[in-house]
């Protein structure tokens, strides 16, 4: 490099200097460029405890290990950590839900409530839906966080909601729901890794029922008129669905399974069961079609003579209301981070999950961030490999500054929680219709 070039480019890098502090001191970037400075300097801890978490694995009711090392890191940042939360005993052994959490960090004066959802559950094959990611994106976001609020209204939430993977038992957020842990959460944000960017957060609601038929066991060949089929009530409910499906929503999923249909084929079947999922992409669609699905059930009763006995199941899953410019807000800070716009690509397939729950409650905003290649499905071996590796690690960074800007955004701007808490209300009250 000659002389002059050499002078040319300190000039710039002067210049650039200067401009920057101006702002610095004028306090426009001071907070942002904190937060981001802080998730940069807690990144290289907070992989080893995504590593750590990836190598427990532990399955939903059993994270220990996992959710004491994020209590532990969260009380390091500063938090105020509880654990062993009290939940109804109905869902979770003893009423006590040990592996969940709730960290609390106070900032200046009163403002909004920020609350961050951690996932640490794993499957059978470890972490194959990443969600070590969604615990150490979210310990980032807290991160950043944490280094700003002694100057920032308002206070941040760090629940941590385990369980997500068996959610329709209610072990994990419909528990911390009901035991009121979200309490006071203006708004709520949760992270996921995929195969690709965005925040459609399309979860489908959820319910599922076991319904049994009892009948009268005869002789199928002596005397099959002294008999009733539970089995043909059981046939029944599936013909009548299956009529069913023709008149739903192209987003309406039943699926159902028999569970018993006999014991011998020359004995009038006594008792048959089934089993059935019925799924929408809203709760009120959902419910609709599943009390359909109960009188389908009926009609095989009545027709049978078999008695249905049926429960309402104690908990299903309700679909999240998506309040577009929360959705946008997180995108933007995404975007703003390097993600371009071709990265960001809309959800195909959807399951559910119990963050439906949370975001029919409260305003919630889901960033799924991508880590493997488009078309990796979620829960193999293949999506768990990217959840350990590196390439992973720089989405979930992204991510965590994303969530925790657009939570300083809404810290200090109480009229933008305000107009999407109107928004969701107002969603809310349309939703199916
Ligand atoms: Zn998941």
């Amino acid at each position: 490099m000659d002389l002059m070039k050499m002078k040319l480019r300190m000039r710039m890098i002067l210049f650039t200097v200067a401009i920057l502090s101006m702002f610095i001191a004028s306090g426009v970037w001071a907070e942002p460029q904190k937060i981001l400075s802080a998730i940069d300097a807690n990144s290289s801890n907070c992989k080893v405890v995504s590593q750590k978490v990836f190598d427990f694995k532990e399955l939903g009711q059993q994270e220990f290990k996992s959710s004491a090392l994020l209590m532990e890191e969260l009380r390091k940042l500063g938090f105020k950590v509880e654990g062993d939360l009290k939940v109804p005993a109905d869902l979770v052994k003893d009423g006590i839900a040990k592996t969940a959490f709730r960290a609390e960090l106070q900032g200046k004066g009163p403002g909004p409530t920020i609350t961050i959802m951690l996932e640490y559950d794993a499957l059978k094959n470890g972490h194959s839906c990443g969600h070590n990611l969604i615990a150490t994106s979210g310990l980032l976001a807290a991160a950043g966080l944490a280094q700003v609020m002694k100057d920032t209204p308002g206070r941040i939430l760090v629940i941590g909601t385990p369980d997500e993977e068996r959610g329709s038992l209610g072990g994990g957020k419909i528990a911390l729901l009901e035991g009121g842990y979200f309490e006071g959460s203006d708004i709520v944000f949760i992270t996921h890794p995929a195969d690709r960017w965005n925040a459609d957060m399309r979860y489908l609601a959820m319910k599922r029922g076991t319904f049994v038929f009892k009948g009268k066991a005869s002789h199928a060949a002596a005397s099959p008129h002294k008999g009733i089929s539970a089995l043909d009530a059981v046939v029944l409910m599936f013909n009548a669905t299956d009529m069913l499906r023709e008149h739903v929503r192209q987003d309406v999923r039943i699926h159902g399974i028999i569970k018993k249909g006999g014991d011998a084929v020359n004995i009038v079947p006594e008792i048959a069961e089934a089993e059935f999922a019925v799924r929408a992409l809203d709760t009120t669609t959902m419910e609709e079609t599943y009390n359909k699905v109960v009188n389908c059930a009926r009609a095989g009763e009545l027709a049978t003579g078999a008695k249905l006995e049926f429960k309402e199941p104690r908990t299903s899953l309700k679909a999240p209301i998506i309040v577009p410019p929360l959705t946008k807000m997180v995108l933007d800070q995404a975007k703003a981070l390097g993600v371009t716009e071709s990265e960001i690509k809309a959800s195909v397939d959807s399951g559910s999950s119990d963050l439906g729950n949370v975001g029919n409650t409260y305003p919630t905003a889901e960033l799924k961030f991508k880590i493997a290649p488009e078309g990796t499905p979620g829960h193999s071996d293949a999506f768990r490999d990217y959840a350990g590796s590196e390439e992973g690690w720089k989405a979930t960074i992204i991510t965590g500054k994303a969530i925790a800007l657009a939570a300083y955004d809404l810290l200090i701007h109480p009229d933008k929680v305000k107009a999407i808490q109107e928004k969701f209300k107002e969603l809310k009250a349309k939703e199916g219709k």
